[in-house]
């Protein structure tokens, strides 16, 4: 078994923390991939202390050096793609495709950065006294912390990394324990293709390493993403020390299926939404709101489909859902079906009753005719886990998806102009879609989550740039 090993200012080094975990393949638990202690907070100290000395001189390089390195990086991955999608597949259990997508597009997301270096840094100012030039320019903010979770272990990753390195940060990354592998292959990948020991140190770890790089103070700038409470937990504690720090949260994302919609398609988005990646996406779709009259009709197309979903080894190509990442969130989802099951709520399609077995396999579960307020219908599950919640129409539709304590992703299917145009208008989320899944946003478009989904800037796209830099103006008298 390969060891798991950090990397700080280049050299490669056993983490020396005394907890020690297991990393299993969710699908085959027999299968070990690695057993190794988490980082101790000295790790991390050392690890800002690398990040702190590298700074200067990434700072300084040209940006265009920098997106050199970026752009290599990015082909690296692209070309890596099918083999690092079968790594991802083993350490968290994503089906082949979907990981193998991943990889490259994660690839893409360090390219649409490194070409950042050719766009403008700041703007000329008519300055109202004379002879004086004035200018703005963006600085980086230091070295910065990123903090990232188990599901998409590539590009989630490169979200953060490509804005923080392209605008000159150096960076102490700590992904999610599952998939040291993977991690690893990502900064081994920016290393070959020339970045500087030290710009980025990767540390394992879990919620220790995570709480040690949130309270270094040589640390202006922490990026995270992960659970609501955790994110806002990070966003006090890094505020109370004047730093800055962006969260991108949970999410109790809808789907609405208006009575002017196309029910197959509807019945489409709602199973692709709902159920890819076993549910475990931020973006998930994991309220579908009806209208009533053609409840029954959408309720037969979507049941149909959801019962022919095949659930089982990742890795085989007719799969549409593999495990949930690990037993802590098997437990979960499991005792969230339980819990409503108890409620009363009836199942129209899963439950408790396990698919397959030597994995973490949950199967594609829809609770039918839930109340808006219930526990099932308000609290993230993170999993292949959908309420159908009936409503009245558009108004109700609106306000039921706005009460929740999240806002990432909404979606209505409908043909009609006019409902669309004020679902876009009046859902308080990030991200709204119209005939497209709650899950998926492009690179270049801002994706920030409202309310308890979200704190700082929007991550992805351009606006992220504000977060990894100052401003400066400058006024220069030359009379
Ligand atoms: P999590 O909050 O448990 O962990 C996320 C990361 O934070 C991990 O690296 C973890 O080790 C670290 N961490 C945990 N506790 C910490 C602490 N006290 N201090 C510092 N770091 C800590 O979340 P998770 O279970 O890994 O991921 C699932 C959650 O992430 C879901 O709620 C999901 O909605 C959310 N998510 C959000 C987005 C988004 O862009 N909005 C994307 C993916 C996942």
């Amino acid at each position: 078994m390969p060891s798991v090993r950090n990397t700080i200012g280049g050299r490669h080094g056993e983490p020396s923390g005394e907890q020690r975990y297991r990393a299993i393949n969710p699908a085959k638990l027999g299968d070990v991939i690695a057993e190794y202690p988490f980082s101790s907070t000295g790790d991390i100290d050392q690890a800002v202390e690398a990040a702190r000395a590298a700074f200067p001189a990434w700072r300084g390089r040209t940006a265009a050096q920098r997106a050199e390195i970026l752009m290599k990086a990015g082909a690296l991955l692209q070309a890596q793609a099918a083999t690092l999608g079968a790594l991802m597949t083993r350490e968290m259990g994503k089906p082949l495709a979907e990981a193998v997508a991943e990889v490259g597009y994660a690839g893409r997301v360090l390219q649409f950065y490194a070409a950042e270096a050719q766009r403008p840094i700041g703007e000329v100012l008519a300055s109202g006294r004379p002879d004086v030039h004035y200018y703005t320019q963006r600085e980086p903010i230091g070295p910065v912390g990123l903090i990232t979770p188990w599901n998409f272990p590539f590009s989630i990753a490169c979200w953060k990394l490509g804005p923080a390195l392209i605008t000159g940060n150096t960076a102490v990354w700590k992904p999610a324990p599952h998939h040291p592998f993977c991690s690893q292959a990502l900064l081994d990948y920016l290393m070959d293709a020339g970045l500087p020991d030290g710009v980025v140190n990767l540390v394992h770890g879990g919620a220790e390493a995570g709480a040690a790089i949130v309270g270094n103070h040589a640390l202006p700038g922490i990026a995270f993403t992960g659970s609501t409470p955790v994110g806002q937990a990070i966003f006090r504690s890094v505020s109370d020390r004047l730093g800055r720090a962006q969260c991108e949260m949970g999410g109790k994302n809808g789907l609405y299926v208006h009575a002017a919609a196309d029910l197959a398609r509807a019945a489409g988005l709602a199973v692709e939404g709902g159920f890819r990646s076993a549910g475990q996406k931020c973006t998930a779709t994991s309220r579908v709101l009806v209208d009533r009259a053609i409840l029954p009709a959408f309720s037969e197309i979507f049941l149909d489909r959801v019962n022919a979903l095949k659930v089982g080894d990742p890795l085989a190509p007719d799969v549409f859902l593999g495990p949930v990442v690990d037993d802590r969130q098997f437990a979960k989802v499991r005792a969230h079906i339980a819990q409503a099951a108890d409620e009363g709520i009836a199942i129209a399609a899963g439950g408790l009753n396990r698919p397959q077995d030597g994995g973490y396999f949950v199967a594609p579960t829809v609770f039918t005719d839930v109340a808006p307020t219930a526990r099932i219908a308000q609290e993230e599950v993170f999993g292949p886990v959908v309420a159908l919640i009936p409503v009245a129409g558009l108004d109700e539709a609106i306000s039921v998806l706005n009460a929740t304590e999240y806002g990432l992703s909404s979606t209505i299917v409908t043909n009609d102009l006019r409902a669309a145009q004020r679902f876009a208008r009046d859902v308080e989320c990030g991200v709204i879609n119209v005939n497209l899944p709650t899950a998926g946003v492009e690179m270049h478009a801002p994706f920030g989550g409202w309310k308890g989904s979200g704190l700082g800037a929007p991550e992805q796209g351009l606006k992220i740039m504000d977060f990894y830099t100052h401003w400066r103006s400058v006024a220069m008298n030359f009379s």
